[in-house]
């Protein structure tokens, strides 16, 4: 007999939401993490009266019952409705894409069938679109690609957009309406306390060992649990046996300023492809923090250098895709995979959450 039933190597949010579940259900649970505080890649801490998201802006939102119902069995949340600004070359735009772009984009254009119009008249004419690329253009026309999309996007993932896949594009809403909603869900907000508050409050109860890699001590854990849900990246489990996937990761430069406010909206993308930076957040934005100081991020996308800084985004194009196959395919009757970096899917929290309240012990004894 094992000592625990479950082992979660990972104290993000899918180990906390499956943790909090197989705990309540009468499992026995230990939770490893290798970092030195728990939240995976949406900790928060605070700082000068601000809580910081330390891995970049994390903002829930979500459209589906049960998963809104679950979080705020641990958090308050705070409604937040994200709006960021686009600049381009000094020009500011609206996003997502809806009526406020169009008519900043187009001085002409003044109504939704101009607008229409507009993008129509820009638009190739491709079935099937089976690149980002074509996909952008297919959806918005010329001008906003261009100016909105392209050079953002070939920052963020350090690729150009005709090797990208399509799917990362229909992430953003296009409407015409007034509307600067970025996303179109039913529920949205952030937790009151930060999102570290509200796991820390999942995983009451369960053991949590920090600083800890499970890879360098599998030998030691495995022996210490029947069951282990893995929410590290599946092929450095398997020592990049079938060669190593590729994720895209950022870099944060952080400054702390002696004043109250920095700019007025939380965040600015910067579209262009010259300014190194993808992003600029303003952390107390998010809970409406009235702090004397302020801290705001300038976020810029990098290269994942295993061991020397974190994996954030999968880079699920054909050949990353075929190749995540291969290690799921590996029989491991007694580890899940779990999370965005354990399924290699480019998930949003409420689908991490919707996951993993799916996630079960698999056979019971
Ligand atoms: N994107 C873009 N311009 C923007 C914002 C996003 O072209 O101003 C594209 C880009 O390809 C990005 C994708 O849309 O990777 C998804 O953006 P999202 O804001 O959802 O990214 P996340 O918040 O997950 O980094």
């Amino acid at each position: 007999m094992a000592e625990y039933d479950c082992l979660f190597v990972g104290a993000g949010l899918t180990n906390a939401v499956i943790a909090n579940k197989m705990a309540a259900e009468g499992f026995k649970c230990i939770v490893v993490e290798k970092r030195d505080h728990i939240g995976g890649n949406c900790a928060t801490y605070t700082e000068s009266g601000v809580t910081v998201h330390r891995y970049g802006a994390h903002i829930f939102h979500t459209s589906n019952e049960k998963v809104w119902e679950f979080v705020n069995r641990f958090a308050d949340f705070k409604p937040f409705v994200n709006s960021p600004i686009a600049v381009y070359r000094s020009n500011e735009y609206h996003l997502p894409f809806n009526m406020n772009t169009f008519c900043e984009m187009w001085p002409d254009v003044k109504t939704p069938e101009q607008a229409r119009a507009k993008i129509e008249s820009q638009r190739p004419r491709i079935e099937n679109p089976k690149n980002l690329e074509e996909q952008a253009l297919v959806l918005v026309g010329e001008d906003i690609y261009r100016r909105l999309i392209k050079g953002y996007t070939e920052k963020q993932w350090g690729k150009s957009c005709a090797e990208l896949p399509p799917e990362i594009i229909k992430r953003l809403p296009l409407r015409f309406t007034w509307d600067n909603n970025y996303f179109n869900d039913k529920y949205q907000g952030i937790p009151v306390g930060g999102y570290s508050a509200m796991i820390e409050e999942m995983l009451k109860g369960i053991p949590v060992v920090l600083n800890e890699d499970y890879l360098k001590n599998r030998w030691l854990w495995d022996r210490k649990a029947d069951k282990v849900f893995y929410s590290g990246a599946i092929d450095e489990y398997y020592d990049y046996k079938f060669g190593a996937l590729e994720y895209r990761s950022l870099k944060f430069s952080r400054y702390n300023f002696p004043f109250a406010r920095f700019q007025p909206n939380a965040v600015y993308n910067f579209t262009d492809g010259e300014t190194p930076y993808t992003r600029r957040i303003e952390h107390k934005h998010f809970l409406g923090e009235d702090s004397r100081n302020t801290i705001v991020d300038w976020e810029f996308p990098a290269k994942y250098e295993p061991g020397k800084n974190e994996p954030f985004y999968p880079v699920a194009d054909e050949k990353n895709s075929a190749l995540y196959r291969r290690y799921k395919n590996i029989t491991n009757e007694n580890t899940a995979f779990v999370g965005r970096l354990g399924i290699f899917r480019y998930m949003d929290m409420d689908d991490c959450v919707e996951l993993a309240l799916e996630t079960d012990f698999g056979e019971r004894e």
